[in-house]
């Protein structure tokens, strides 16, 4: 065999641990900072607000006003708040949208983040923004995105609901399955997405069962964080591109699409890449595709398409815009076979490989 390949390590700091959050303040006041703006969805802003008590006087405020897919105009409501509270840093606590609001501030002004992830979409560890203007989302990547320090603390996801741990879960999933054919995938990120697969795999039905459970909810953010790595570290391909192309166009919910599609586009790679995903159907048994879908189903995840509203109509402009833009997939793609995986997942039936 000739191993050859490019690994940079991440230089973010990860604490690990229940109760972990309580020493935020310890972190602010170790890299160096001394006013923390405490960022949340409107949602979360009473856990904000409790945050901000906990940091006491190196927290400046709290900005609740985060929300889905880091809409430009949110950010620029946030960056008067971090202007006139003369914030050095941010305390971003919450899901996928909190992070964003983050890495949308620390993009315009380099200032450091700390993040207090509270499901497993895995943004956290990702040097990657996505941001909204005008109906469209564009992505970048850069130095300055990447979060400085990561706090994974069980106790704070104790109430996700179960519904979106499922699907957050297996958003997170999608991120290993395609590092496992990345073109540019090394020897770790390899070992972290299967690691991060088996997590979710053992975490999952437990934290359905018992959602309180304080080891199955680490066993997620565990997971979270080993798949939000890969997802940061090497190329994503057609599952990432088709789930984007779906959200952008339709509006659909971000981690129902991507728990939707993960078994479709697992198997219609795994065509070509058996060996490579062969992790896979050895985690969730059987084949790649129907081990994903059946593991899928046991946790209560939605199985189809049409349950987020799309029309036939709509899976057809979705397999044109999918291939529009030429990207690396393993496996080669063109418009009919990406219009058959759709109707698929459209319908919600069992890949059979
Ligand atoms: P989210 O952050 O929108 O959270 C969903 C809802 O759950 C929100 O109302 C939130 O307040 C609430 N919530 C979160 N944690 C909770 C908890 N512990 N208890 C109770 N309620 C809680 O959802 P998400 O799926 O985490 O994030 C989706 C967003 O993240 C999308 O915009 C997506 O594009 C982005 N994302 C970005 C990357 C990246 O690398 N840039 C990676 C993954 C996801």
């Amino acid at each position: 065999m000739s191993l050859s390949f490019h690994y940079a390590g991440s230089p973010a700091h990860i604490v690990f641990g229940e109760g972990a959050s309580q020493e935020a303040a310890n972190w602010i006041a170790k890299i160096g900072c001394r006013r923390a703006l405490v960022l949340s969805t409107p949602q979360q802003k009473s856990d904000a607000e409790a945050l901000a008590a906990k940091i006491g006087p190196l927290a400046v405020g709290v900005f609740s006003g985060a929300v889905m897919h880091t809409p430009v105009d949110v950010t620029e409501t946030a960056m008067k708040v971090v202007g006139e509270s003369g914030a050095d840093c941010v305390v971003s606590l919450g899901g996928g949208s909190t992070t964003g609001l983050g890495k949308a501030i620390a993009y315009r002004t380099d200032l450091p983040q700390i993040v207090i992830p509270t499901t497993y979409a895995g943004s956290e560890v990702t040097p990657i923004l996505g941001q909204t203007e005008g109906g469209r989302k564009t992505t970048v990547k850069g130095a300055k995105i990447l979060p400085e320090v990561v706090i994974y603390d069980a106790t704070l996801t104790t109430g996700l609901p179960v519904g979106l741990s499922v699907t957050s879960g297996l958003n997170a999933m999608a991120h290993a399955v395609e590092a496992l054919y990345a073109e540019d995938r090394n020897p770790i990120s390899t070992l972290m997405a299967v690691e991060g697969l088996r997590a979710f795999r053992s975490a999952l039905p437990e934290i359905l069962a018992t959602p309180g459970d304080l080891n199955a909810r680490a066993g997620g953010l565990y997971g979270a964080w080993l798949c939000g790595t890969v997802l940061g570290t090497v190329g994503m391909a057609l599952h990432h591109k088709i789930c984007h192309t779906l959200g952008g166009t339709f509006d659909t919910p971000h981690a129902e699409t991507h728990a939707i599609m993960l078994p479709h586009t697992a198997a219609f790679n795994g065509v070509a890449v058996p060996e490579l995903l062969q992790p896979v159907a050895e985690i969730f048994g059987g084949s790649v595709g129907g081990g994903l879908w059946d593991f899928a189903k046991s946790i209560g995840a939605p199985l189809s398409l049409r349950d987020l509203g799309l029309t036939e109509a709509d899976l057809d402009k979705a397999s044109q815009i999918a291939v529009e833009n030429p990207y690396w997939n393993p496996r080669s793609i063109d418009r009919p076979s990406i219009r058959t995986l759709l109707q698929q997942a459209w319908e919600g039936r069992r890949p059979e490989n």
